[in-house]
């Protein structure tokens, strides 16, 4: 029999060797997989017939072209990805996100996450992640309407409400969701609603969805201060990011009595100690789609920070909701200092390993992004069962149906934790989790 650590260090090595410079990906894969022991010495048979291998190869990557014509007419050329990771669970499901950043590796790496992340919810949806290396900042309506026009024409041949269904992530939301699938009905002549989620709620959305990644982060905090007999109310946050995610989780925050005391965008901080004005933020944010340097302009008493560290800001609870490795071992040792007792990932994996460490030898609570941040696409995935009832559900049933499935996530990935003699680990409980609900479709599908 293959010892389980060494079934595991064959596997990062090859890892290694096939996918050299994919650093995002190799760390996501490393944390995964430096998980799992303990499981594999119980359930060996999860790590038979190459499985593993399998489990890190995506099924299947798409590079595209996309070319589109500025308000100019001059002609631009982005690059456009699709890396549909695992279907064993259902079909493949994931955001798109257009950064001028994304390349293969965090398109992989995103792709890979979010099939763990899909299992958690205990939802029929495999993994995948797209996007573009477009950037979306100073473009016109126009402009970005068109580049979603072709990125479209060529993505709708790989899609499919029984193949894959993306929805939004970073730079990409109900706005854009829009343009695609206006494009997708287009050329396909179907009003096929289940082909994309993130829509308008008169045009096949579900109500909730836009919220409820933000919402569902902090549901996962609350639940997990209160399994540590602890709660949120009364208590100081700071948030990072500004966008969908961190939207959402500040609104939801204060709910609790929660004073959110700081946020970010790319260019820097905003501290109001008098708490974020959610209102204001929407507004700059959504509607203006302006900086925060706008929002410090409507509140006197608020601080803005160009260049600032969000996480040098003191509060009890921290939540990274901008991008991933944007929380290092550094910041979190300064948060640790400054007293934060917990820490929720509302992006996809914005903790550095460092950080993670940091916060398990301090006994900080740490809720990792694959769990946490699951309510985005849990919706998403009640948004594609209205599509195939042809049926629209209320704020309020969906409001009940995302907490009752964050509680879920969390006491599953509480209760395996505990299982594995690791009380408290969410990363080990969510990976541990994630992996196994994967693996024994996988090995129930033969070897594909
Ligand atoms: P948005 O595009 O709506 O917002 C992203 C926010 O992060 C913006 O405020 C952006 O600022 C900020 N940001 C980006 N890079 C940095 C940086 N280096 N430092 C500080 N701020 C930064 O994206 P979302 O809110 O949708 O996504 C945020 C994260 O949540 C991503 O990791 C995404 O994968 C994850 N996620 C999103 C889900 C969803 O439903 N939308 C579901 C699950 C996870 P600026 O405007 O200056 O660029």
């Amino acid at each position: 029999m293959v010892r389980a650590s060494n079934a595991i260090d064959d596997v990062c090595e090859a890892l290694n060797r096939r996918n050299p410079g994919e650093s995002e990906f190799l760390q996501a894969a490393g944390e995964v997989l430096e998980r799992l022991e303990p499981l594999l010495d119980r359930q060996p048979e999860l790590a038979s017939h190459g499985l593993l291998l399998r489990l890190c190869e995506p099924e299947r990557q798409i590079i595209f072209r996309v070319p589109w014509q500025d308000d100019r007419g001059e002609v631009h050329v982005n690059r456009g990805f699709r890396v549909e990771f695992n279907s064993a669970l259902g079909p493949y499901k994931g955001g798109l996100r257009f950064d001028p950043d994304l390349d293969l590796s965090t398109v992989k790496f995103l792709a890979f996450e979010q099939t763990f992340k899909n299992a958690l919810t205990g939802l029929s949806i495999g993994g995948a992640k797209g996007g573009a290396d477009f950037d979306p900042k100073g473009r016109s309506e126009g402009e970005v309407m068109r580049f979603c026009q072709s990125f479209m024409t060529e993505l709708l041949r790989h899609l499919g409400e029984q193949t894959d269904v993306p929805a939004g992530d970073i730079g990409v939301g109900t706005r854009e969701i829009g343009w695609l699938f206006g494009q997708y009905k287009r050329i396909t002549n179907r009003y096929e609603s289940g082909v994309l989620t993130g829509k308008g709620l008169n045009w096949g959305g579900s109500p909730g969805r836009e919220q409820a990644t933000g919402q569902g982060v902090v549901l996962f905090l609350q639940r997990m201060l209160e399994h540590a007999g602890s709660s949120a109310e009364g208590r100081t946050a700071v948030v990072s990011g500004s966008g969908n995610v961190a939207l959402h989780a500040i609104e939801q925050l204060g709910r609790l009595g929660v004073t959110v005391v700081a946020c970010s965008d790319s260019d820097g901080v905003v501290v109001d100690r008098d708490g974020i004005d959610v209102d204001l933020l929407r507004r700059v944010k959504e509607v203006d789609r302006d900086r925060l340097t706008a929002y410090a302009a409507g509140r006197p008493r608020a601080e803005h920070r160009p260049g600032g560290n969000i996480w040098d800001v003191p509060c009890e609870l921290a939540l990274p909701c901008a991008t991933q490795n944007e929380l290092t071992g550094t910041d979190a040792k300064a948060l640790v200092a400054n007293g934060c007792i917990a820490v929720a990932e509302g992006a996809n994996m914005p903790s550095t390993p460092d950080a993670v460490g940091v916060f398990e030898a301090a006994g900080t609570s740490f809720a990792p992004g694959k769990a946490a941040n699951a309510g985005g696409v849990a919706v998403s995935a009640l948004e594609m069962q209205q599509n195939a009832m042809r049926a629209s559900w209320t704020l309020a049933d969906v409001e009940e149906r995302l907490a009752s499935i964050m509680d879920a996530i969390h006491d599953e990935c509480a209760r395996t934790a505990e299982e594995f003699d690791r009380p408290g680990d969410y990363v080990a409980g969510a990976n541990i989790a994630g992996f196994r609900r994967v693996a024994e479709a996988m090995s129930a599908l033969g070897i594909i």
